[in-house]
């Protein structure tokens, strides 16, 4: 199917709602303000008490380090025109108090209350303690966009294809060992050189590197092993040399698709590495695999990577808190809006005590 190129529908109970003096999208009034009545108006009647209700706007929590990156204020814009309180939190100021029947994240000392939903942002920089917060969260019964394990999962490259790759997913034919003894090996068993050599946990296109000889193999698998850093080894995909497709995956379908395109001789295409990007639509049958893998992972949400091989597509990683910035402005589509309608329809869910049925 191809990927909408603008628009959802937004069948959250929650947006749009139109409350007492609430400005509607439109800029109109979505309910005019009550008409003073008559007693209230006159002298000797003392003006009745504005009783403060309690909001009924669901409180989105995002945890991010910072309410100035792009993707954050986002999020934060989409989660108030959907008719939502947005509260940014910094993941490193989230305290854990594990205490049986009384498991509680406070944040200045006091607990995290009336959350309707959680979307977290986790850095490569925090996965340790950012995935302890979320862990956390999900303890406490709070819906999260994105659970820990499935972010677990996707920041490792090793297991992201081991899982994929067991459901049937295509992927570049990969390989890791232990034993760097034989490297020819290795190479064979990928197919031959020239080979992609890449950092199990790195990110951005950083350790990322294509070996044409035997010799560079082994000064990079040795470089490697000193630094004590885990590698694999990697069938370069030479058909799809200094481009991938990003598509942004939310829920059960692809919102929005890019094709980055490295420059010069670079055959990283990360928009870090200088690649740029361009709308997309995926071509038949890449919209159901990039939703099948995400759900494989267990994500939500997720930017899923392909490389355009010759027999179709090759996921080769998929990103748990996938940059906004790039993919909006290429496509033009409200990707922010598109991930806190989903958030809020699984806060619904999740109170109806829905689970989604897990792959593993
Ligand atoms: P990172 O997590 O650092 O982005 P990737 O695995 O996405 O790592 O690799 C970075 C870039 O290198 C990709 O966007 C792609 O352009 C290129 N690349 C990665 N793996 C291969 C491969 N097996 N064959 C050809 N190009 C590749
Ligand atoms: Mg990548």
């Amino acid at each position: 199917m191809p990927v909408r190129a603008s628009g959802w529908n937004v069948s959250v109970e929650h947006a749009y709602r139109p409350r007492l003096g609430m400005t509607a999208p439109s800029g109109k009034r979505a309910v005019p303000d009550p008409p003073v009545s008559a007693a209230d108006a006159s002298e000797g009647t003392p003006p009745r008490k504005k009783r403060r209700a309690r909001s009924v706007r669901p409180k989105i929590v995002i945890l991010s380090r910072k309410r100035t990156l792009y993707s954050t204020r986002r999020l934060v814009e989409a989660t108030r025109k959907l008719g939502g309180r947005a509260q940014v939190l910094d993941t490193l100021q989230c305290t854990m108090l594990i205490a049986p029947k009384a498991n509680q994240v406070l944040v200045d000392g006091a607990p995290l209350r009336d959350v309707a939903v959680v979307i977290p942002r986790i850095g490569t920089s925090i996965t340790s303690y950012g995935l302890a917060v979320v862990n956390h969260l999900d303890m406490i019964g709070i819906p999260i966009l994105n659970n820990s394990v499935p972010i677990a999962r996707s920041r490792d490259k090793l297991r992201c294809l081991q899982l994929l790759a067991r459901f049937d997913v295509d992927v570049p034919r990969t390989v890791m060992a232990h034993a760097r003894g034989d490297a020819a090996q290795l190479v064979d068993a990928v197919g031959g050189l020239p080979v992609i050599v890449k950092l199990v946990k790195g990110t951005q296109g950083v350790g990322v590197m294509l070996a044409s000889t035997m010799q560079e193999v082994r000064s990079i698998l040795e470089t490697f092993a000193g630094l004590g850093e885990d590698i694999v080894l990697q069938e370069f995909v030479a058909e799809s040399s200094g481009r991938d497709v990003r598509a942004l995956v939310v829920g059960d379908r692809v919102v929005a698709a890019m094709r980055r395109q490295a420059g010069g001789d670079e055959f990283r295409s990360n928009i870090h590495r200088g690649g740029t990007g361009e709308a997309f639509t995926l071509p038949p049958g890449w919209e159901e695999v990039a939703v099948r893998a995400a759900r494989i992972i267990g994500l939500e949400v997720a930017g899923v990577d392909f490389l355009e091989g010759r027999h179709g597509p090759k996921v080769t990683e998929l990103n748990s808190s996938p940059g906004l910035e790039g993919i909006e402005r290429t496509t033009g589509v409200d990707v922010a809006g598109a991930i806190v309608t989903h958030a809020l329809e699984l806060s619904q869910k999740a109170r109806a005590g829905w689970t989604r049925p897990r792959m593993i």
